[in-house]
Formats: C-alpha cells, structure tokens, sequence
C-alpha cells in the first residue's frame, strides 16, 4: 500500500487530489494545516511521499517541508506551488523536496510525479541493502567493509574480509580451494592453495564458537570450504 500525506489548506483542491490519488491506487491522507500534517506524519510512519502546499493559514510549506525532512531522510516530498517563481522552486528544493508541481497541475501530472519518485525511493533502497549481507548472526557491511556477528564487530584483514565476502555471497554453496584463490588472491597470484585453509584456520578462530568445530565455515573434504549461515 503506497500512502501519501496530501497536505492543502483549499478543501476543493485536496479532495480533487484525494480523489484522484485513490483512483489511482494511492492510499491518501489527509491535512488542511502544517501542525495537522507533521502529526499525520508521526501518525502514519509509513508515508512514502508527502505533498505539501506552499501557503497555508499556520505554518508555511516549506517549514514543514524542513521539519519532515529532519525527521525522515528516506520520505519523497514533492511541493505544490501556487507561482511558477524560479524563487519558489530553489526555496522548496534547498528546504529538502525532491520535487515540485506547479499549480494548476493535472492528475496524470502529479501521478507521474508521484510515480517516478517512488521509484527512486524503492531504488536507493535496495541500494542500501545491498551494502549489507546478512546471514544468521553474521552482517557483512561491504560499503566500510565492516563485519559485526550478533552485533559485535569482528576485526578482520583484508584477505578475510574478502574471504568473508566470497563465502556469504555463495552461501550454501562448495566452493573449491582453486576458486577460492582465483576469487580472493586473484588469477594471477603465486599464492598456493594453502594460502586458503591458513586463511579460513585464522577466520574460524574469529568467527566460529569452536573454531575446531566450525559450524558456519565447514570443509568440503578433498575440495575446499562451504559456508552455511
Ligand atoms: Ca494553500
């Protein structure tokens, strides 16, 4: 379910939008004043995209553009602005919108709109997942190469992280000692494939309740290692 807050103060605008909004799949809600639509915004924390009017009789819009914006990082804010004024747009883009429709505005405009910015939100989400691996009580964060198990932190090298980050993108998965050498030492690399049962010794011992008996990073006797998490 996609919900909207629709803030506008003009009671025939906002339910010509409401209206449209539904037709269109949306799940609106509703606010004819700033205060009403920042406790919407608390209310209903899985807003998506806010639309805010400019001019309203308590607050102006983009004040509550700031405040959502403090609060929520990840919510589209898209203004409805009365003028066309370039002053009005750069005021609403640095107050923390992502984008503006001018008044008069269609429905299949502001649908458009609403539609393309959900798709950037759903896009830099899935951005941000997959910066992480997560896989029991292991999280692998790939961006500052940081790996925490029940939520400690693991110190690793880089040939562990990178070990770390072959063996829980292929979970499930017999990896052979050759692979493992090509994929983390690289394929022109003099290392022996003893280099690797070193490595995975070294990284049971930091991960493994019982390194010597390994439950997330098994051997695969006479090929290599498997990880099961
Ligand atoms: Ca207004």
């Amino acid at each position: 379910m996609k919900r909207i807050l629709v803030l506008e103060d003009e009671d025939s605008i906002r339910s010509f939008v409401v209206i449209n909004l539904r037709r269109a799949g949306f799940e609106p809600v509703e606010a004819s004043t700033g205060a009403m639509a920042l406790e919407k915004i608390k209310e209903y924390p899985d807003i998506g995209v806010a639309l805010l009017d400019v001019m309203l009789p308590d607050i102006d819009g983009f004040e509550v553009c700031r405040r959502i914006r403090a609060a929520d990082s990840k919510i589209g804010i898209i203004m409805l602005t009365a003028k066309s004024l370039e002053m009005d747009k750069l005021t609403g883009l640095s107050s923390g919108a992502d984008d503006y429709v001018t008044k008069p505005f269609s429905t299949a405009e502001l649908t458009a709109r609403i539609d393309a910015l959900y798709r950037r939100i759903s896009a830099s989400a899935e951005e941000a997942e997959e910066d992480e691996l997560r896989q029991g009580p292991f999280v692998l964060n790939t961006r500052n190469r940081v790996l925490t198990k029940s939520g400690e932190r693991v110190k690793l090298t880089q040939i562990e992280y990178s070990l770390m980050k072959l063996f829980m993108s292929n979970a499930g998965k017999a990896l052979s000692r050759s692979e493992i050498l090509t994929e983390v030492w690289g394929k022109d690399s003099d290392a022996e494939e003893k280099v690797v049962d070193v490595n995975v010794r070294r990284l049971r011992i930091k991960i493994e309740e019982d390194p010597t008996m390994p439950i997330y990073l098994s051997t695969v006797w006479g090929f290599g290692y498997q990880w099961n998490a």
